[in-house]
């Protein structure tokens, strides 16, 4: 099967020298989801990539695409933005490359998302944007709209089980239910104990309809369980990875 030329704009996900010269990056690409390629010279000092192969680079990349193969080539490649300000902050620095991380772990190749490469580049650009009291919630936002976008959004208003309003001081969490579960069901059902503050918290930023740095809530005194909720919800339909800001 002949190759085909494909132009698109692409986030680099994941960079790893290649032989003496060259690079093999993973990048999520607009029009054609992930895929990995090979960057001929790309660790030249003069190689016509310039700086556009680093993590967290969106650029417009030229491949040369085929069906059967595993690894693309990469022909050209110009940066459309950096993101200058996250390498300044730890926090910032490790919760866009998380981003990246959970974006390459949750999608197979070669299957466009467009909703989720604009979940990724925003999350990119919010993360130098917000106050630093706001980076973490950002995060989460950008967690839930990902998970949206794959297809599974938790439910985070209303029980699972029986549908009443999530109310209360306390509640539970279900992954495998797929959110939130009232005092009532979950006897019955099985779930994490949760402040319902936390869950109030998320549900507030999933009703969200884009992001803005004025609606973003500053992080909260129980940010632990809030990263394990959605930590467990991403395992649990996403694959078994881990699925948040932590390494390892
Ligand atoms: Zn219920």
């Amino acid at each position: 099967m002949p190759s085909r030329i494909v132009k698109t704009r692409a986030i680099v996900l994941r960079t790893r020298r290649l032989g003496e010269t060259s690079k093999l990056v993973t990048l999520y690409t607009e029009d054609e989801g992930k895929i990995k390629a090979t960057a001929k010279g790309a660790r030249k000092p003069k190689s016509k990539f310039g700086g556009a192969l680093e993590l967290m680079t969106e650029a417009q990349v030229v491949c040369y695409l085929r069906e059967e193969r595993e690894l693309q080539i990469l022909s050209d490649c110009d940066a459309l933005r950096a993101f200058p300000d996250l390498l300044k902050d730890l926090e910032r620095l490790s919760l866009g490359s998380a981003a990246c991380e959970l974006i390459d772990r949750l999608t197979a190749e070669r299957d466009p998302n467009r909703r989720l490469y604009r979940c990724l580049s925003g999350v990119l650009a919010g993360l130098e944007e917000v106050e630093g009291r706001q980076v973490e919630p950002l995060f989460w936002y950008f967690q839930l709209r990902a998970a949206e976008a794959l297809g599974y959004r938790p439910e985070l208003q209303h029980c699972t089980s029986c549908r009443a309003r999530l109310e209360g001081e306390w509640l539970w969490f279900s992954p495998a239910l797929g959110g939130g579960l009232c005092a009532r069901c979950e006897a019955a059902t099985g779930g994490i104990r949760v402040a319902g503050d936390s869950l109030r918290l998320l549900a507030g930023l999933q009703a969200l309809s884009a992001y803005q740095q004025e609606a973003m809530p500053p992080a909260p005194a129980r940010r632990g369980e809030i990263r394990s909720m959605l930590r467990g919800f991403l395992e649990y339909h996403g694959g078994q990875h881990r699925c948040d800001g932590s390494r390892g």
